[in-house]
């Protein structure tokens, strides 16, 4: 079996949640709007997954929208705040590091008058809080960061971020918590935020399972119609296998803390240094403020899609960007948008690891990686050299 080093494009699921998913297909199916038997133990499924994510973010059950993955909440999220504030404002601020889901929610907003205010990063993908509050403006309605970046691993000082946002009482905050909910503690009340969007397949739950946190009173557009589902917030029939395997995920992740995060962080220091090792290697985002489990690096001279191809053949499954990215022969955003060239970024390769992950999976790792960027290095100079 090759070994699995792309936990931020997709982690395996747990037993615990196929298992409880499949109990739930199997014995709960019935629709939970449906007033009989069949519905109301469908519902009681659904209600008790709704808890368990309620207990687990600190916040109420009623808060909690589940949605069809983590695009859709964030998708939720930003339209359905800004359509409910235009009367407020117009204007809007997010980050230049955001995931697709994010930038092109702003982007569809744009088409519609919205104005959107896109913050820089520093060299490790960091917002300056300074330059968050005085982005602020009376008209501003919403403001969307993202904890964790799902490219380069870097943690942003989310709550001195929150604090500088909340200058302006007015300001609604959004957090695209996908890539923090496998490491951090989601304290929601701590947090201080308004929403907050999360994905089960990025914490070894079920692809296709999301949910929204939205804070008690805050206004928000619905932005798929049709039934009462989800207080009205999110018509359909509810996924309640789904929503169970993301509790059960969310669940177990933060049982396992900091145990886990802490013995990753470790397997991903060994191969950090193994692969930075290798002359013209660089780190990507920031050396301490990452994820445990995240480790990015540019590499000189070689196109990142060659290695991972490369690595593929050895038995290595990662990638060079985000995987929604892949296959775009565009430079990453996120390193743009952190000051690398075109020519610098397109040697990005991403190695994350997860719980799953295991000592012998990195000694193995420890020897392939440096060998095969060394092999295919060779290789692209030689075949530059032999160039006119
Ligand atoms: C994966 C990811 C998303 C999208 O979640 P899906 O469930 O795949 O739609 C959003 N934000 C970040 C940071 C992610 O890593």
């Amino acid at each position: 079996m090759p070994i699995y080093l792309d936990h931020a494009a997709t982690t395996p699921p747990r037993p615990e949640v196929v298992e409880a998913m499949v109990s739930v297909m199997s014995e709960a199916w019935g629709n939970p709007s449906s007033t009989h038997a069949f519905g109301r133990r469908a519902r009681a499924a659904l209600d008790e997954a709704r808890e368990s994510v309620a207990r687990d973010l600190r916040v109420d059950p009623r808060e909690v929208v589940f949605t069809s993955g983590g695009s859709e909440a964030i998708n939720l999220a930003i339209k359905g705040a800004a359509w409910a504030g235009k009367a407020r404002g117009h204007h809007l601020v997010t980050t230049a590091v955001e995931h697709e889901a994010v930038l092109h929610a702003f982007g569809y907003l744009e088409k519609f008058g919205f104005e959107v205010t896109v913050l820089p990063v520093d060299r490790y993908g960091r917002v300056d809080p300074e330059a968050l509050s005085a982005a602020l403006t009376e008209r501003t309605v919403l403001v969307s960061l993202q904890y964790v970046n799902n490219e380069v691993g870097t943690v942003q000082p989310l709550a001195d971020l929150v604090r500088h946002a909340r200058t302006q009482r007015h300001v609604l905050v959004h957090v695209d918590a996908v890539q923090a909910a496998p490491w951090m503690d989601l304290d929601v009340p701590a947090l201080d935020v308004d929403l907050l969007s999360i994905a089960g397949h990025k914490l070894e739950g079920p692809r296709g399972a999301g949910a929204l946190y939205v804070r008690r009173g805050t206004a928000l557009l619905a932005q798929q119609h049709g039934g009462s589902q989800e207080r009205h917030r999110r018509a359909g029939t509810e996924d309640v296998a789904g929503a169970t395997g993301l509790a059960r995920a969310l669940r177990l992740a933060r049982r396992e803390r900091p145990a886990v995060p802490d013995r990753v962080a470790g397997l991903r220091d060994r191969l950090r240094d193994a692969v930075l090792a290798v002359p013209g290697v660089e780190l990507t985002g920031h050396p301490q403020h990452r994820a445990p489990g995240h480790l990015s690096v540019i590499v000189r001279d070689v196109d990142g899609q060659s290695l991972v191809v490369a690595l593929d053949l050895e038995g290595i499954a990662c990638s060079s960007g985000s995987a929604c990215a892949a296959g775009s022969t565009e430079p990453s955003h996120v390193l743009t948008a952190m000051g690398y060239p075109a020519e610098e970024a397109r040697g990005a390769l991403r190695l994350t690891l997860g719980r799953t992950t295991t000592e012998a999976d990195i000694d193995l790792a420890c020897r392939i990686v440096p060998a095969t960027i060394e092999r295919v290095r060779a290789g692209a100079v030689a075949l530059a050299a032999r160039d006119p």
